[in-house]
């Protein structure tokens, strides 16, 4: 059976206006917070959102040196399997307020999750930062479409 694996990186860029989230907001009122039970509703909501459900997906907190350079997080899969593993940053190596953590956090997620939509596309070396740059734009947009409805405001921009 060949093993389709595939580490892709994750830059995460940090959120301009970073949205103080109720659900984060929660979590980082207790002084001793534990993000995985935060992340692991994050996966089970945006995997669901993306209709990726056939999937078994779990998520490992990593020690940032066990990531690629200049990454916050990482997907590997198994195609046949329907298997994935996601890595996500380790708490102890963010240096940033908890909110924003728990919001990186959520972007590493979906990102990661984009790459999976995208993993019967053909890759190359030449295709890989043209991917980062679109799986970048695509987690951001929606991340702001479910943090700012458009119906809020009514607004669509
Ligand atoms: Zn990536």
């Amino acid at each position: 059976m060949k093993l389709g694996l595939l580490a892709l990186c994750s830059l995460v860029p940090a959120f301009a206006q970073s949205t103080s989230f109720a659900r984060a907001a929660e979590f980082c009122s207790d002084p001793g917070v534990d993000a995985k039970p935060f992340v692991e509703e994050r996966l089970a909501f945006w995997q669901k959102r993306l209709q990726l459900t056939e999937w078994n997906i779990s998520v490992v907190m990593t020690p940032r040196s066990a990531l690629k350079a200049r990454t916050l997080g990482g997907i590997h899969w198994d195609k046949d399997k329907k298997l994935a593993g996601i890595s996500v940053m380790d708490p102890a190596d963010y240096h940033v307020a908890c909110e924003q953590m728990l919001d990186d956090m959520e972007f590493t997620i979906v990102h990661e999750l984009i790459h999976l939509e995208l993993a019967s596309l053909p890759k190359s070396e030449a295709s890989r930062s043209t991917e980062e740059h679109a799986v970048n734009r695509i987690a951001e947009a929606l991340i702001k479409l479910h943090r700012e409805p458009a119906g809020r405001t009514g607004q669509l921009q």
